[in-house]
């Protein structure tokens, strides 16, 4: 059904879209989604394929919020939910050669052999002194140099960063990218104090329905692919949309679909696009709005399935996987995670699932590699850490050219100008990973927020049909 006129038209099927669309639409709001692709989902994508479970973008969740407990009653019973392995919570670090479990408790900080003995003490020294800082806003490597330490930071910090945003520390603010994280930055003394009072002081929180990591048994790609299914006709997909106008009727948006030009008509928008479509989007639209979102970049990122006989591996592969750190720039991988430690259902017992990440912010180029050349250079980087010997028995590559937005110092400003802007046009909202958080938790959290905002709008425009109210802030 491709109706020509519609109260709400959401661009883009990613979760974030999906998850405005499908709040609207329990809601009973008319709601029509266009998606670029020929399936929903976005990044969040999963294929079954010869016994194994391929993600190919997002591979687990924490699920923090509520919203993101809805959605999943909505889509999944509680069995269809897999929590992570035990042993997931060992993470190791690729330093000088081997790889070092990531110390998580005084003592391992006093002898892991991956920083030197002055790196132990100075790492160890700042979670008991006062390292708070008066400045409004700092990168990440500013707060962990000034609290951990130059060495610990090199190490530690940019590989555990790398492994969520695939990006450069030196750039990165942290009160964007972990709010909560600046947040105890700039009020405790020292971490260790920081750590005994909120321990005394603990107060009764809601205990989440999960903990810890989590995906579903068919893949993160069940939750998309299961919204997709629940829009139904209400979800157009290969309509890459290709302008966006505005007059006083409402909007209209030109999509192209199956070789045809067509139009939409909408009194209210979503944009759940990524940034870079967002940006070119507004540009004619409303052009100072477009202006804010110009500096958001996206890391690059290829992340390669790669399969191996049990047998071929001499590495007990126990635990997460392992990231690397900036201070080893040589080896040419970003990270690897041990899929089926992680998710046994991920592989045949017989067979052990890797996933291998290359590129990000700090090699924006390796996502131009061949096939052959990325499936070359993560054997290199496997073989000897893992002592792996037999040839892969799966391959599968996905190359995200604009994979994960950058956080950069400055991005909330930005994105608080962004809104500002966004609130002059009433009908205009944005949901999506480059606003106020990239993880799946977040997307969701931003898109169910969006979708609300719409709600009171319209229920304010039902109380009083004459007035022409100004749209709220469109994303919390
Ligand atoms: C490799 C990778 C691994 C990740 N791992 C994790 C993880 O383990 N856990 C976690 O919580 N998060 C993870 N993330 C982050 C998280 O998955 C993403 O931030 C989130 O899925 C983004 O969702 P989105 O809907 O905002 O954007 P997207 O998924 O990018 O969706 C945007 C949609 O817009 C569509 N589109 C683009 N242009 C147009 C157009 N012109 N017209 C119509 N549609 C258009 C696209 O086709 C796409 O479907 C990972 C991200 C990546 C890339």
């Amino acid at each position: 059904m491709n109706r020509e006129t519609r109260e709400v038209v959401v661009l883009g099927g990613g979760i974030s879209g999906l998850t405005v669309a499908w709040e609207l639409k329990k809601a009973g709001i008319d709601v029509c989604l266009l998606e670029k692709a020929n399936a929903v989902g976005g990044c969040t994508r999963s294929e079954k394929r010869d016994g194994f479970l391929l993600e190919k973008g997002p591979f687990n969740v924490i699920v923090r919020d509520p919203s993101f407990e809805t959605l999943l009653d909505d889509v999944a019973d509680d069995a269809n939910v897999v929590s992570a392995s035990k042993e997931a919570k060992l993470r190791y670090i690729y330093r000088s050669s081997a790889l070092h479990t990531v110390p998580t408790n005084p003592i391992a900080m006093l002898t892991t052999k991956m920083l030197s003995p002055s790196a132990r003490m100075r790492m160890l020294r700042g979670l008991f002194i006062s390292k708070r800082c008066g400045a409004s806003e700092e990168t990440m490597e500013q707060v962990a140099t000034r609290r951990i330490g130059r060495e610990a930071t090199d190490t530690i910090v940019s590989a555990a960063i790398s492994g969520i945003f695939s990006g450069d520390i030196a750039k990165l603010s942290l009160s964007a990218c972990f709010p909560s994280v600046g947040a105890i930055d700039q009020n405790a003394r020292s971490l260790i104090a920081y750590g005994l009072k909120s321990a005394l002081t603990k107060k009764k929180k809601r205990a989440p329905r999960w903990r810890g990591m989590v995906s579903l048994d068919q893949g993160l790609g069940a939750l998309t692919h299961q919204l997709g299914e629940k829009l139904g006709e209400d979800c157009i997909k290969g309509a890459s949309v290709q302008s966006l106008t505005h007059n006083e009727s409402g909007f209209t948006i030109a999509y192209d679909c199956d070789g045809d030009s067509h139009t939409i008509h909408a009194r209210r928008v979503v944009l759940a696009v990524p940034v870079e479509v967002a940006q070119r989007l507004l540009q004619p639209l409303l052009p100072n709005a477009a202006e804010h979102l110009s500096p958001i970049k996206s890391a690059s990122l290829a992340v390669l399935n790669l399969a191996f006989r049990r047998s071929d591996v001499a590495h007990p592969l126990r635990g997460f996987g392992f990231l690397v750190p900036r201070n080893e720039p040589e080896f040419p991988l970003m990270g690897v995670l041990w899929a089926n430690s992680i998710f046994p259902h991920h592989a045949p017992s017989d067979q052990q699932l890797l996933r291998v990440f290359i590129g990000g912010a700090r090699d924006p180029n390796a996502v131009m590699l061949s096939d052959s050349e990325l499936i070359e250079r993560a054997q290199l980087g496997l073989r000897d850490i893992l002592s792996i010997t037999g040839q892969p028995t799966l391959t599968d590559i996905v190359r995200y050219a604009p994979a994960i937005p950058q956080y950069h110092k400055g991005h909330r400003e930005r994105i608080a100008k962004f809104r500002k802007e966004l609130a002059k046009l009433p009908g205009l909202f944005a949901a999506g990973n480059y606003l106020d958080g990239v993880s799946l938790n977040d997307c969701v959290r931003v898109g169910a927020k969006c979708a609300a905002d719409i709600r009171i709008e319209l229920e304010q425009d039902l109380t009083s049909p004459q007035q022409k109210t100004e749209s709220p802030c469109p994303v919390g």
